[in-house]
């Protein structure tokens, strides 16, 4: 029996080493050298223990009364340690309701009008539209006004790195090209193929919701999607006005937004850690436009899929929204709502970014999930010691517009943009759910995501190992700017 109990023993303590191993080497390959550093150190204690546990064993110390009573307590510790951190922790009811239970009050909808972008980057001084809103909304004048004469939204692009960052810059503005060219209306609302339109105009094709979910599914995610999700779509999360203008399509501004569509499939595309490392640098930019850039293509043809099996569509991506991406993702089990405001992910944290189809074609819809993000969230506080613009809340959530949420200041954020001519992104560079997903981080994950006090242990754990105020990362060789100005 104590024989069994000591090659059990030591097959655990050396599964734990190989744990270690990974992680150190995960750490390496991450080119985190403080992380590296611990790992390195943790290893070498699991060594240590390793390696006296077999010289003990050796010796015989196990059948001894002392030896017989820690092999016992040893047992009894691991066990209840990994109890403790596997076992599945009460639901969050709020996040398994999805947006539904964040609504304590009337939430009226927003208007795409008094989006930062809408009046800094398609308003002209002078024009009818320009006066209109002005005389609404005095309040946004002075700030405005400022803004434009820095530039526009995000000020001089990409002024962090000039003169050097000068072909980044390119490179990032070429991507914003596509969602431009995409946002015509024959694209973000397709009519069926020409050569599919008279025997739509019959009938439309049938398809069993359930099929038609798995179809869309699988089509968005060949496309290039790597996470999508299907929503019953609410109302409130849909702009009232159309605000944005790109093509000199005046007549759209200050529409009225009707969506009639039942449903909203939300697609998620990957920001690479390579890109997001050097954040709030030029690399990051490059991979937001990127990613946008992505969405716009895998709406669209979506959208122009649905739309050649005789339903109607509407594409939603950088160049068009007529809804709020993160409320629908939510809605669509995607991930939760986190405390910078960005969707946080079970796969890649807030590392995406998001668009999304309208539709009236019958599917089946998710279900929110309960991934623990809110309480990780309440413990963690990161993305607001490390914003340099103190522009996410340290504090408990709100009541906005209606809603109990952690409230972004957007105005001082836009403002920080608009000095370092990027988006910025260290807030989504540090948080502790953005790390690759390597096997240990999978391993952390995996627990975090069902445990409570897996929750407490690592985001502790995540200050040891990779700073309360982890450094910019170098670019890859390709996309690097000279004289890096570091945080
Ligand atoms: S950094 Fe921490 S608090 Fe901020 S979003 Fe990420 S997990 Fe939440
Ligand atoms: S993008 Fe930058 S300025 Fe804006 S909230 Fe995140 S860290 Fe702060």
């Amino acid at each position: 029996m104590i024989d069994i109990l000591i090659i059990f023993g030591a097959i655990g303590l050396t599964a734990q080493a190989f744990i270690g191993l990974s992680f150190l080497l995960s750490c390496i390959w991450e080119k985190e050298p403080r992380a590296s550093l611990f790992a390195l150190l943790q290893f070498i204690g699991m060594m240590i223990v390793l390696a006296a546990y077999l010289i003990l064993a050796w010796i015989g110390f196990f059948e001894t009364t002392i030896g017989t009573g820690l092999l016992f307590g040893g047992y009894l510790f691991a066990g209840l340690a990994v109890f403790l951190l596997i076992k599945r922790s009460r639901p969050n009811p709020k996040a398994l309701s999805g947006t539904k239970d964040m609504i304590v009050g009337e939430v009226k909808r927003f208007d795409e009008r008094e989006t930062l972008f809408s009046r800094t980057g398609s308003l002209r001084p002078g024009s009818k539209q320009y006066k209109a809103f002005y005389a609404e909304h005095p309040e946004y004048k002075v700030f405005d006004d400022a803004r434009r004469a820095q530039g526009g939204p995000m000020g001089h692009a990409g002024a962090i790195d000039r003169p050097h960052g000068d072909v980044n810059v390119a490179m990032m503005m070429a991507s914003s090209n596509l969602p431009t060219y995409l946002s015509d209306p024959d694209k973000v609302k397709p009519e069926p193929h020409f050569t599919l339109k008279q025997e739509l105009a019959k009938k439309k094709v049938t398809i069993s919701p359930e099929e038609a979910s798995e179809r869309v599914k699988g089509y968005a995610k060949m496309l290039g999607a790597q996470l999508v999700g299907i929503a019953e779509l609410n109302q409130l999360w849909m702009y009232s006005h159309r605000g944005r203008v790109f093509k000199h399509n005046w007549e759209d501004w200050g529409k009225k937004i009707s969506v009639t569509h039942r449903y909203a499939i939300v697609f998620a595309e990957e920001m690479s850690l390579d890109m997001i490392g050097p954040a709030p640098h030029t690399p990051t930019s490059m991979e937001s436009m990127k990613n946008y850039a992505k969405g716009a293509y895998i709406a669209v043809q979506v959208a122009a899929f649905i739309a050649n099996l005789g339903y109607s569509a509407t594409a939603n991506h950088f160049r068009y929204y007529e809804g709020l991406m993160v409320p629908l993702a939510v809605d669509a089990g995607l991930g939760e709502m986190s405390r910078m405001g960005y969707l946080l992910t079970k796969d890649f944290g807030p590392r995406i970014r998001l668009s999304a189809v309208t539709t009236d074609i019958p599917l089946i819809p998710d279900r929110p999930v309960d991934i623990g993000a809110e309480d990780f969230c309440r413990l963690c506080k990161k993305c607001a010691v490390c914003c340099p613009s103190q522009s996410i809340p340290m504090g408990d959530q709100v009541e906005v517009n209606g809603t109990l949420r952690w409230k972004l200041n957007e105005q001082t954020c836009y403002e920080y943009w608009g000095k370092i001519g990027t988006d910025c992104n260290i807030c989504m560079r540090i948080c502790p759910w953005s790390h690759a997903r390597t096997f240990p981080h999978r391993l952390i994950m995996a627990m975090i995501t069902r445990n409570a006090l897996a929750r407490r242990l690592f985001s502790f754990m995540d200050d040891i190992f990779y700073g309360k105020k982890p450094k910019t990362k170098d670019p890859p060789q390709w996309a690097r700017f000279k004289s890096p100005t570091h945080l």
